[in-house]
């Protein structure tokens, strides 16, 4: 039986990977690095992680100067969901990669490293190997959460059929579940599709 590890790499094609290190050479987090540090004091594994390999630009234009695609891309992209926050927003990059943008400890590198990208809605760089892999994962979310609305639409025809409070029980349970998988992908805007 193939562990846990095995196969949420199965699920990510490696071989999509290019080898162009710009996923370690400019990145940025969801939360402000001020949470970060304080996430990081209390223990949580996943801040000590990134901390412990990734060291803040000391301003957005200093990450720029060393991918200004990469850069714009990501604020483009947060702008447009709305999440923009000039304020907050830090760059990091890797004390681990190389010039020839190969890892320096990679047998060792973190799980957030094995792991990337780890979610078909990650942003990634103009050029990365997966971006047609992510672009075809979106669209299978999308058709996902089509499919429940549909499912849900014809919930509520059977509803008006049906008398036994039972069966009612079962379309409530039903329904309950359909809109949950709708609600999972509300941040990427499964209302609107
Ligand atoms: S940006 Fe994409 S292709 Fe480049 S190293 Fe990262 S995962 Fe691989
Ligand atoms: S540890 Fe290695 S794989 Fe992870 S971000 Fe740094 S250079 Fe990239």
């Amino acid at each position: 039986m193939s562990s846990y590890e095995e196969n949420y790499l199965n699920k990510r094609p490696q071989e999509l990977c290019n080898m162009c290190g710009k996923c370690c050479r400019v990145v940025t987090t969801s939360l402000p690095y001020q949470e970060l540090l304080e996430l990081q004091k209390q223990g949580d594994k996943g801040a000590c992680e990134f901390l412990g390999i990734f060291e803040p630009f000391a301003s957005v234009e200093e990450a720029r100067s060393v991918d200004k695609e990469t850069v714009d891309n990501i604020i483009d992209n947060l702008k447009s969901d709305g999440k923009y926050d000039e304020e907050k927003i830090t760059f990091y990059t890797c004390k681990y990669l190389q010039e020839d943008n190969k890892c320096s400890i990679y047998e060792e590198r973190p799980a957030l490293c094995r792991h990337c990208p780890s979610t078909p809605w990650a942003i990634v760089p103009p050029g990365c190997g997966f971006e047609g892999w992510l672009f075809m994962k979106r669209e299978e979310d999308k058709e996902r959460v089509r499919r429940a609305k549909e499912e849900l639409l014809e919930m509520e025809v059977l509803k008006k059929k049906v008398t036994n409070l039972e069966t009612l029980d079962k379309i409530y349970a039903v329904e309950h579940k359909l809109q949950r998988t709708i609600d999972m992908y509300k941040k990427y805007g499964s209302e609107n599709w």
